[in-house]
């Protein structure tokens, strides 16, 4: 059984646990831990526009649950 530990909720944490995500459905053995700031992806590329009040930070930020629908995933949120 592999345990695999991925640190933070920005991209490189949502392509790798994405990228992962069919190899685990295969093994359900396996489990991943995700531990992150706030349980929500945020889109960088446009926060200016969030700062400039263009659009609502509510569009660019999507849950980590939801990005990543796989009951092998734990996720620990930590503040600091
Ligand atoms: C305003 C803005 C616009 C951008 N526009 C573009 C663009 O157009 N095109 C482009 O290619 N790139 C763009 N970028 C850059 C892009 O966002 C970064 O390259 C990318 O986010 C880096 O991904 P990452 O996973 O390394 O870090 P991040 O996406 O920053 O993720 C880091 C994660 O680690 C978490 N974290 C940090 N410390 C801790 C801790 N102690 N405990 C738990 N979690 C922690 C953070 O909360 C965050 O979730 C932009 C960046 C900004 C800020």
């Amino acid at each position: 059984m592999v345990h695999v530990v991925i640190l933070g909720g920005g991209f490189g944490a949502v392509y790798t646990a994405k990228r992962l995500q069919p190899y685990l459905k295969r093994h359900p053995e396996h489990t991943l831990t995700l531990i992150a700031k706030q349980p929500t992806f945020i889109f960088s590329p446009l926060l200016h526009e969030v700062a400039v009040g263009i659009i609502d930070p509510e569009v660019i930020q999507v849950g980590l649950h939801t990005l990543l629908s796989l009951s092998q995933i734990m996720y620990l949120f930590r503040s600091q």
